[in-house]
């Protein structure tokens, strides 16, 4: 059996909320916005789903939830509606969802300003703070980090923005962070993007969480669902397995982090410090350890880790198809290039057993040994 420690990539589906949400792909497969009554009742059903899973984090009165198809729709419909004037700021080491968007204002007149990332790679929010003037309409600083695990505390950044420039808008990339993280959004947080693929939900769902009193323009037009907030048929399903494993990841939220942070630290402590460096601090998620074999090419370790059974990613999924070869993230931390060459991502969901742990961390041991050894 594969030990899979790449979760933050991808989740294996919950396979109890697939079967409890299959009845939507058979019997129950009417369009939501159909007037007969079998089409009412998916749309109450998606009700309840959207309700309970904007519940988990944030106020109903305050918050409402545009289902999207994926978080990077989230993102890049927050960038591109709000975004259009002045400056618009984030920091280096988003996720690429993000980072590219932020590439694309630039060629469409809006200046972009980036914030330099902590050694963890948090954001350094002094240096953040000192970016935003009267001109700065949007702000983005991502939840968890993707690659490192570093948590930003975004509830006090949009306080500490909104002094500034009580106008900019303030955006969180959130997929790491829900479902995994017991925190609640507050007021000065405008969105906040999730998907449902990184704890146990489908590939291509997500959730755009609004500030209710924000106008959100569409970004994609067409019939008009979500209150023409994202025109397309609703992918009922994805949307009723999505608010089931939410529901189970949210009844765990607090045993999970304790139980993920004890996993984390044991496989910290049963790896070679001869060979590897420890990236993630003791606060960031305990979802993510990021590590670093120094003077051993990352990817490597990969291949051979997964011709011995073991999955684990370098940093982020979403930059394989880069054409640099170094961690954007691991440079923006300040680390040089051999550093990033040997980064590796150690990642955990509900399912991790300790067994897997401790096999894992024994599998790496002995083929970063190896590869080592054949070096020198
Ligand atoms: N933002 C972050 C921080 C991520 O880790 C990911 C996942 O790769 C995304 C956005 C993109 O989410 P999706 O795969 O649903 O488009």
């Amino acid at each position: 059996m594969m030990i899979y420690l790449d979760n933050a990539a991808t989740t294996k589906p919950n396979l109890q909320a697939v079967e409890r949400a299959r009845v939507y792909l058979t019997d129950n497969f009417y369009n939501p916005s159909a007037l007969y009554k079998e089409g009412f009742a998916m749309q109450n059903d998606i009700k309840k789903a959207r309700s309970a899973l904007l519940s988990f984090v944030a106020n109903e009165r305050e918050f409402e939830w545009v289902f999207t198809s994926c978080g990077t729709e989230s993102d890049n419909h927050a960038v591109f509606t709000f975004a259009k004037r002045g400056n618009a700021v984030t920091a280096e080491g988003e996720h690429s969802a993000i980072e590219n968007s932020f590439k694309e204002l630039q060629n469409r007149g809006v200046e972009v300003r980036k914030a330099p990332l902590e050694k963890d790679g948090s954001v350094n929010v002094e240096k953040l703070l000192s970016l935003i003037d009267e001109k700065t309409s949007f702000v983005s600083v991502m939840h968890v980090n993707n690659e490192t695990g570093a948590i930003n505390d975004i509830n006090a950044i949009a306080k500490a923005v909104k002094q500034k420039n009580p106008r900019a808008i303030f955006h969180s990339d959130g997929v790491q962070a829900y479902g995994k993280l017991p925190v609640r959004l507050e007021k000065e947080v405008d969105l906040y993007s999730v998907s449902a693929h990184k704890i146990g939900g489908l590939k291509g769902v997500g959730g755009l969480i609004k500030r209710k009193s924000l106008v959100l323009s569409p970004y994609i037009y067409g019939g008009g669902q979500e209150q023409g907030r994202r025109s397309g048929t609703e992918n009922t399903f994805g949307i009723m397995q999505f608010a089931f494993a939410a529901e189970q990841k949210y009844a765990a939220i607090s045993a999970d982090f304790a139980r993920l942070s004890s996993y984390r630290e044991k496989f910290w402590e049963l790896l070679d410090r001869d060979i590897f460096t420890r990236i993630s601090s003791e606060n960031a998620s305990p979802y993510i350890l990021c590590l670093s074999a120094k003077g051993l090419r990352g990817e490597i370790l990969l291949h051979l880790a997964n011709d011995e059974g073991l999955i684990i990613g370098t940093g982020s999924a979403c930059s394989s198809n880069a054409k640099t070869r170094y961690s954007r993230v691991l440079k923006a931390c300040g680390y040089d290039n051999e550093t990033a060459d040997g980064e590796l991502r150690i990642s955990f969901s509900s399912e991790t057993t300790e067994e897997e742990v401790e096999r894992g961390a024994q599998i790496l041991n002995a083929v970063a040994r190896k590869l080592k050894g054949k070096m020198n």
